[in-house]
Formats: C-alpha cells, sequence, structure tokens
C-alpha cells in the first residue's frame, strides 16, 4: 500500500462507518485552494472598504467642484451682463457722438450759408456804393437801444448779416431810382430860366409827363411836407433819414399826409401844372443835410439789381 493517499473515516452512532480515500496531492491542493480563496475574499473585502472610501471622498469632491461650476457660472453670468453694458454705453457715446457731428455740419453749413448771403448782400452795397459814391453810417442799431443786456451768442457770420442787413435797411431808405418813368426835360444845376429867360440855377431835375400821372417815392420815408406855394405849387417833402430828403413838385394832387410812412415805389401824387410852371411836368429835387444836390447819380442806382439773390 502506498503512502501518498489519506483516510478519512466517518462513524455515526449506529456503529456504521464510512470511510474516504483522499489522495495527498488532491487534498493538499484543495487545502492550498481553500487558503487561496480565503485570502482573495481578504482581499477583495479590504478592497471593497477602501473603494467605498475614495467613493465617499469622490463624492465629497464632486459637490464641491459642482459648487465651484456653479459660482464660477454665476460670475460669468456677472462679467456677461457688465459687458451687455459696456455695449449699451459705447452704443449711446457712439450715437451722441454722431449726433453732436451731425450738429456741427449743420451749423457748418448754416455758416457757409450765411457767409454766401452776406456776400450777396455785400456785392449788393458795394455796387450801390461805388455807383452813387454816398458814404453811409451805419449807426448801432439805434432801434433795440436800452432794454435789459442779452448776451451776443450768435456767430460771427450773423453779426455780419445783422450789420449788412442795417446797411440795406439804410439802402432801403435812401431815394434811389426814378419817381416816374418818363425822360428829363430839364437838369440839375444853371440854366436858362423857362420863364424870364435869365441864368438861374435850377435845384432838381424835370421830368416829363402829362396831368395825373403817377409819382413815385424813391425810398422808404415819413411825409415831412404837404403844401403848396407859388413856387413849387402843390409840393410833397419826404425824410428818408440819415439826412436825405426828397422833394416832389407842381404836383395836380398828393395821395399822402403829413406823419405817413411810405415805402419805395408808393404812389404819393399825381403829376400836374401847379405853381411856377409852363406846362405839365414833375420837380424831383434831392436834399442832403439841407442843400440840393444832383440826383442823377442815385436815378441810375435804379437800373442795377438790388434784389437778394435766396
Ligand atoms: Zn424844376
Amino acid at each position: 500500500m502506498s503512502n501518498d493517499r489519506y483516510h478519512i473515516i466517518i462513524t455515526g452512532e449506529n456503529g456504521r462507518g464510512r470511510t474516504l480515500v483522499l489522495r495527498k496531492k488532491l487534498a493538499h491542493r484543495l487545502l492550498s485552494g481553500t487558503i487561496l480563496c480565503s485570502l482573495l475574499l481578504l482581499a477583495a473585502g479590504t478592497l471593497g472598504i477602501r473603494t467605498l472610501g475614495d467613493y465617499r471622498t469622490l463624492r465629497g469632491q464632486y459637490a464641491t467642484m459642482a459648487d465651484q461650476l456653479e459660482q464660477q457660472a454665476a460670475r460669468l453670468a456677472e462679467t456677461e451682463a457688465a459687458l451687455a453694458s459696456v455695449r449699451a454705453e459705447k452704443a449711446r457715446l457712439v450715437a451722441s457722438y454722431e449726433e453732436q457731428v451731425a450738429d456741427l455740419r449743420e451749423e457748418q453749413s448754416r455758416l457757409e450759408g450765411s457767409i454766401s448771403r452776406l456776400d450777396e448782400r455785400s456785392r449788393i452795397i458795394q455796387t450801390v456804393m461805388d455807383h452813387i459814391g454816398v458814404k453811409v453810417k451805419v449807426e448801432e442799431d439805434p432801434g433795440h437801444s436800452g432794454g435789459p443786456f442779452i448776451e451776443e451768442k450768435r456767430d460771427y457770420g450773423d453779426s455780419l448779416i445783422s450789420s449788412t442787413e442795417r446797411y440795406l435797411e439804410l439802402l432801403q431808405k435812401i431815394p434811389l431810382g426814378k419817381p416816374i418813368n418818363t425822360g428829363i426835360s430839364s437838369g440839375f444845376g444853371s440854366r436858362t430860366d423857362p420863364i424870364n429867360h435869365k441864368r438861374a440855377f435850377h435845384a432838381g431835375v424835370d421830368f416829363k409827363g402829362n396831368t395825373g400821372d403817377r409819382v413815385h417815392a424813391t425810398g422808404d420815408a415819413v411825409v415831412k411836407q404837404v403844401g403848396y406855394n407859388k413856387g413849387l405849387g402843390r409840393y410833397v417833402i419826404l425824410s428818408h433819414g440819415n439826412g436825405y430828403e426828397s422833394v416832389f413838385a407842381h404836383l395836380q394832387k398828393q395821395l399822402v399826409k403829413r406823419g405817413d410812412r411810405v415805402s419805395r415805389g408808393q404812389v404819393i401824387g399825381l403829376l400836374g401844372n401847379t405853381g411856377r410852371s409852363t406846362g405839365s411836368h414833375l420837380h424831383y429835387e434831392l436834399r442832403y443835410q439841407g442843400r440840393a444836390i444832383n440826383p442823377m447819380k442815385y436815378m441810375q442806382v435804379a437800373g442795377l439789381s438790388l434784389t437778394v439773390r435766396q
């Protein structure tokens, strides 16, 4: 009998027994297998406990990270809101800047317009002044003196316009052009008197015409005198201001009364043959600071354009 087996005898109370024969090799294998299994179970148990610990740690870390993520998201939202506000501010600034630029452009074009209108007015004034050789003094806005002081806010162009406007107002008052559109029968100055045929000084200009022809004011004025005398017959004297007066004589009829305001071109009377006159005609006289002046230069201005181009 070989010695490579174990005999395991199991007996019962009734005396009967059973014998298990186990080869030693197999028994050893079973034993080592059992030990290995036990060791493996132990290791797995330990690993399981450790894994559970790790899982808890990870879960904690995950919660922390989730919190951090939430905070980051909140910050991101804040940053985006701030960015949107910055963008809105930028858009507002751009709009405001564009508005300012548009205002400046408008101001510039207005100024250019003013300057061009000024040039036009200067040209008219220059033309008239050159033609009649009149020196006029522009008064410092006499119609608006006194009252509360208001700071000058208009730009340079406007103030120039304003001063040329005053020149033009002045020109509107100066007697320019003819009182009637007919030929001249007798000029200003020394002549042979038509009644006594002696040399005499003629203080005005005589216009041909028929009784009843309309006679016009040659500039804006106030009627200074409406009257009759043997020399002038029925006459009208207009005061134009700035030292100028115009006289219309030998009228058939006067159509204005003392103190009336008349404008250039307005009919002030009808041509006639009253006073010291040899036939129907108009005696037209200009006076500057009380002295008769030659109206010829003033009448020639009527041929020039005095209209302001728009
Ligand atoms: Zn005369």
